[in-house]
């Protein structure tokens, strides 16, 4: 499946907000956004965070349309999803009982990609998603390298025994540790596994979206 492969942090500038796509660099005083946010010169835009490009200077009230495009715009860069597999989730979120928005959401966050970073197994979300590409996963003791792979309450995940011992993984962990997981998950750090204990409520997904906006969108 494709990805976007062009420069990340342009991304956050055009939501003008951290979506913390980088990992740990996230976190760093270099983020353009907090960088941007914490001064600077305010007649070159210090204080402020400007979208990417010529115009993204300009000043403009932006339209309802404008509000709903940059929600799900903000959804699919914080899940590593392009529009068309956006497109279908959205399909499936609708036909499926429940609040079509909470479905979405819920989908998203149930990527395997997505839960092995919600584990801690990777620093940001395209992290985890190579690690899952590489084949260190494991999902029931079975190797599954798609990362939309949809996972359901019960499953194991674990890391590859062989991967286990990766001066990577240390790496990794070094820096996640401390990261909360969230309680429709249970992490087992010392043997680089994790389960899943329930479909994530909507209270439990800190993504910060209005989905109502983006089930707008698509209702037009
Ligand atoms: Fe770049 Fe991360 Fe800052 Fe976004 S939050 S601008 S990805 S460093």
């Amino acid at each position: 499946m494709a990805r976007y492969t062009g420069p990340v942090c342009r991304l956050c500038r055009r939501e003008g907000e951290k979506l913390f796509l980088k990992g740990s660099k996230c976190a760093r005083a270099g983020c353009p956004i907090t960088k941007r946010v914490s001064g600077g010169n305010k007649r070159r835009g210090g204080g402020t965070v400007n979208a990417p490009g010529q115009h993204g200077d300009a000043r403009k009230k932006m339209s309802e349309y404008g509000l709903q495009l940059r929600q799900k715009q903000k959804a699919k860069r914080i899940y590593g999803v392009l529009e068309t597999q956006f497109k279908n989730y959205f399909g499936e979120a609708e036909r499926v009982k429940g609040i079509t928005g909470e479905n979405l959401l819920k989908a998203l966050e149930l990527r395997l990609d997505n839960v092995v970073y919600r584990l801690g197994y990777g620093r940001s979300r395209s992290e985890a998603r190579q690690v899952v590409r590489h084949n260190h996963i494991r999902v029931n003791g079975k190797k599954v390298n798609i990362p939309s792979y949809q996972v359901k309450v019960g499953d194991m995940i674990s890391l590859k025994d062989t991967s286990k011992d990766m001066q990577r993984f240390k790496d990794i962990l070094d820096v996640t540790e401390s990261r909360i997981v969230p309680a429709w998950l249970s992490a087992d750090h010392p043997n680089l596994s994790g389960k899943i204990n329930a479909i994530p409520t909507r209270e439990q997904i800190d993504t910060q979206v209005n989905e109502t906006l983006i089930v707008e969108l698509y209702s037009k």
